[in-house]
């Protein structure tokens, strides 16, 4: 039978604001604010976000669009929808909802993505803060760090993180899971790291996050709506994110009662999942598209050991 999954951690960088929004919440001052852990409060974007996006720019790659890209459903003609067919590749990959003979969940799954480095503006310029529980996630661990202080690889004296003054101390050792971190990112960034506490790192985050003001036009007349200007935020641009994605072994699976001939492996499986990346750095994530924003580079795209338990996961599936 062999392994029944593989996982692929996926390190990207923002090249715009990105807002994947909570559909409406209002927030403070913000009235569309965008989708949060509910535990840290640190932004992030949701798998299921990610596997909607995947499926459309792996349909684009394999020229399954648009039938097979979209949440399924056929049209008032019965036409369209996904083709459910074993050898589509997205509907193997991404899954499938039929009303007649039942749905397939797919074979890829998405972790949320979770910010790893966050830019803050300093009087030094940028730097881009980290924190223990992030890197934990990129299997780079450190101990727990005290509150009050910012941590960088050169001493000094004092720097200010947006409008908070910290006293900085020395990183803790470095290990060999931030310097892999530091090769997968750009230059510029990796010599601008600084790590603070979890508590910190949410507090900073949602201190600095990008807020924007924009006015709702009207789709009929072309103007913009009377009363309308609202704002919104969103995770500014080079903010890294990390995700996981979780290939399943095809041979385990079947669809109706065919074995699944369009991904014979998970390498297949990841492959169809990889295809999606140079549309994400083209098209981007979630909302406000047509605002210039949403545009995500893959800097990385790397399997992973085993991991004892699969992390929390959602399906590619409609
Ligand atoms: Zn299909």
């Amino acid at each position: 039978m062999g392994e029944s999954f593989k996982t692929h951690r996926v390190i990207g960088m923002a090249v715009d604001p990105i807002h994947v929004g909570t559909g409406g919440g209002r927030l403070g001052r913000v009235d569309q604010s965008i989708v949060r852990d509910p535990v840290t409060r640190v932004p992030k974007i949701p798998g299921s976000s990610l596997a909607g996006v995947y499926r459309a720019y792996a349909a684009m790659a394999k020229q399954k669009y648009p039938d097979c890209a979209g949440q399924g459903q056929p049209n008032k003609q019965g036409k369209g929808g996904h083709c459910g067919k074993p050898d589509c590749p997205i509907c193997t990959v991404f899954g499938f909802a039929r009303s007649a003979g039942g749905g397939f969940a797919g074979l890829a799954a998405f972790s949320d993505a979770q910010v790893l480095f966050f830019p803050v503006a300093t009087r030094e310029g940028p730097v881009w803060i980290s924190c223990p529980g992030a890197m934990r996630l990129a299997e780079a661990d450190i101990d727990e760090l005290t509150d009050a202080a910012v941590y960088r690889s050169k001493g000094g004296q004092s720097l200010n993180l947006g409008w908070l003054m910290l006293p900085v101390k020395q990183f803790p050792q470095p290990n060999d899971g931030l310097k892999r971190l530091e090769s997968t990112v750009p230059a510029y960034l990796s010599e601008r790291i600084a790590l603070v506490s979890d508590k910190l790192f949410s507090h900073i985050v949602n201190s600095n996050l990008e807020v924007r003001t924009s006015v709702s036009i009207n789709p009929e007349t072309g103007a913009a709506e009377e009363g309308a200007l609202f704002t919104y935020e969103a995770l500014p641009r080079s903010t890294v994110l990390l995700w996981e994605v979780i290939s399943k072994n095809p041979t385990h699976f079947k669809v109706g009662d065919a074995a699944v001939s369009a991904v014979k492996d998970m390498n297949d499986v990841s492959k169809v999942v990889e295809a999606a990346h140079s549309y994400l750095e083209c098209l981007g994530v979630g909302g406000m598209g047509t605002r210039g924003m949403g545009r995500l580079r893959v800097l990385s795209f790397k399997a992973i050991p085993q991991q004892p338990a699969a992390p929390q996961e959602q399906t590619g599936g409609a």
